[in-house]
């Protein structure tokens, strides 16, 4: 289900070309009830994907509505003059997590059978047209039916709670009335690492039944409309394929060099030295009390002007104790990144990182090296960076291609990268410093693989997860606590707490790690204001950019002579201009 906002259209004419279906959807602030707009809105979205992908109009046959809101009678009478088949935004949810059964897809000949959990459902006859219903899948306590599998009460927070869920509500089915099942979802759940384990196990082992198809929708109404038994379905018209071409030739490996764990051991100042090595530490060999405090944001994802008014308001009047404007590191992929903000947040001092082109999953060599160069090749041609300034990498949802990306990314001028997490346990424990991985990646592996080798003067900067507001659970991101602090004032002293495990601690430069959207919902936004606000009263924090932190990692000045700091200064402040007087 494709919105033409945010959708690459290279990747979904590549899906389609795999055989996988294309519907469309659509982003919107609010849900479509009036049929005037919801028609002019079906029409855009389906104009736009035929537009930018070469396929056929008679493949785009389903949609589903923003939010499941819908237009009711109307929503069908316009979607069927616009030569639509199936509709799939009414839910379903069956009596409990065992017993009750799921629906089968219906037409909508009589009017909507069941339960209407989002009115208006459609109360008039409309022959040849189906429903495809959004059957609740029930969370994996057996708890509470979930609208869809990413917005469950209880979420899985585990691999075996995650297969658990997918695996009892597959078995509802398959064991049951064997009506189709659905995994109704947003991509980004998959960035759930947990679920996308457990539902690349759960692909894997389903796939060895003898009698379990894993279709598109418009497949799964083949078969509806033209039932055959499963004795008959290796002959189904419908569902045969060509043969699969033959997989293009692998790239040439590349030598591959053992893995080897260095025994040697990192000695500051020995064999490590500033400023092109930086043993693992999480004490600092400067006196804690002249160590001013760093805070750096590393803010990821596409920068567009959905969220850019956020940072403009948040960010751009600040200054810090040296009168230098603070500033921030945005790490942004080429899919949805807006360039003439990027240029716009470059020249206001921002620094731009590179996330990727495409935002999927970048974890081979071949991979790294094509989406790394060219995003870096975007930025430089269209936002007009000079290519020396783009120096960091942050990997989608921190998944990297281990040694081969630290080589590739050394290769293409970057200085650091921002993708590999540390967890202090228990929360009152020290964050680690930033480190150069001339010792490959010497602390626990969160998210294999981890460097086994040496790089040397390649600079990691930890993802340093947070401890959430109830200070039980930890955020990969301050974004992705599964307990989101309910409140500004919570989210305010979720951050300050944190922060203050460095402040009061070992100084350890403090990350907040986190995507735009996070903002959408005002609590945030006005927490995170408080935490700045509260951060621009202490004489010795200094925010800025990943890269000026790491320019003091290499060159520690203390507190004292921070002022005239090289790195950190700034151009002198545009003198008002007085009118020449004639
Ligand atoms: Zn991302």
């Amino acid at each position: 289900m494709a919105t033409r906002k945010g959708t690459d259209f290279n990747i979904l004419l590549d899906f389609y070309n795999r055989g996988f279906e294309v519907a469309t959807h659509t982003d919107t602030p609010s849900a479509i009830t009036n049929t005037t707009i919801l028609e002019l809105e079906i029409k855009t979205e389906r104009q736009t994907i035929l537009d930018n992908v070469f396929m056929s109009a008679n493949d785009i046959q389903g949609w589903r509505s923003p939010y499941l809101k819908t237009a009711g009678d109307e929503q069908i009478r316009v979607l069927k003059k616009l030569g639509y088949r199936y509709d799939t935004s009414k839910t379903f949810v069956r009596k409990n997590a065992t017993g009750g059964l799921n629906s089968f897809p219906l037409t909508t000949d009589f009017p909507w059978p069941y339960p209407c959990n989002i009115p208006p459902c459609w109360t008039q006859s409309h022959s040849n047209f189906w429903e495809v219903p959004i059957n609740a899948l029930w969370d994996y306590k057996k708890a509470y039916p979930c609208p869809t599998a990413d917005g469950c009460h209880n979420r899985p927070d585990t691999e075996e709670d995650a297969r658990e869920f997918i695996m009892m509500n597959f078995k509802n089915s398959y064991n049951g009335n064997r009506a189709p099942l659905g995994f109704h979802m947003m991509g980004n759940f998959f960035r759930h690492v947990p679920f996308y384990r457990a539902m690349d196990r759960f692909i894997k082992e389903v796939l060895m039944l003898p009698d379990v198809y894993i279709i598109p929708i418009s497949k799964m109404l083949d078969w509806m409309e033209q039932p055959v038994p499963l004795a008959q379905i290796t002959r189904y018209e419908s569902w045969k394929c060509a043969p699969l071409a033959s997989p293009t030739p692998a790239m040439p490996a590349l030598p591959t060099l053992a893995p080897k764990l260095s025994a040697e051991k990192c000695v500051q100042g020995q064999n490590c030295k500033l400023p092109s090595c930086f043993c693992k530490t999480f004490d600092h060999s400067m006196n804690k009390s002249d160590i001013p405090q760093i805070v750096y944001l590393a803010i990821d994802d596409a920068l567009d002007t959905s969220v850019s008014g956020y940072f403009e308001r948040l960010l751009f009047n600040r200054t810090n104790p040296n009168g230098c404007p603070i500033s921030a590191t945005f790490f942004v992929p080429t899919t949805g990144t807006n360039y003439t903000l990027v240029r716009d947040f470059y020249a206001k001092g921002m620094e731009i990182g590179s996330h990727s082109v495409t935002h999927n999953n970048v974890i081979t060599r071949e991979a790294v090296s094509r989406e790394a160069r060219r995003s870096k090749e975007n930025l430089a041609t269209y936002a007009d960076i000079p290519l020396s300034d783009i120096l960091g990498y942050r990997s989608p949802y921190l998944a990297t291609a281990g040694d081969d990306q630290a080589d590739v990314l050394q290769n293409l001028g970057y200085a650091y990268d921002i993708s590999y997490t540390f967890t202090r346990r228990p929360s009152y424990a020290k964050n680690v410093w930033p480190l150069t991985a001339d010792f490959a990646w010497p602390l626990p592996c969160n998210v294999a693989p981890c460097l086994r080798r040496p790089h040397r003067g390649f600079w990691e900067v930890p993802v340093n997860s947070m401890w959430d507001y109830t200070n039980t659970d930890i955020c990969a991101y301050a974004d992705d606590c599964q307990r989101p602090p309910p409140t500004h004032d919570h989210v305010r002293r979720y951050l300050t707490n944190n922060f203050k495990n460095s402040y009061e601690g070992n100084k350890a430069p403090f990350g907040l790690h986190f995507h735009g959207r996070w903002f959408h919902e005002s609590r945030n936004y006005m927490g995170f204001k408080g935490f700045l606000d509260y951060l621009q009263t202490l004489p010795d924090v200094y925010i800025v950019s990943v890269k000026k932190m790491l320019d003091w990692m290499q060159y520690p000045t203390p507190k004292s002579q921070i002022q005239t700091f090289g790195p950190w200064k700034c151009a002198v402040m545009k003198r008002p201009q007085f009118q020449q007087l004639s």
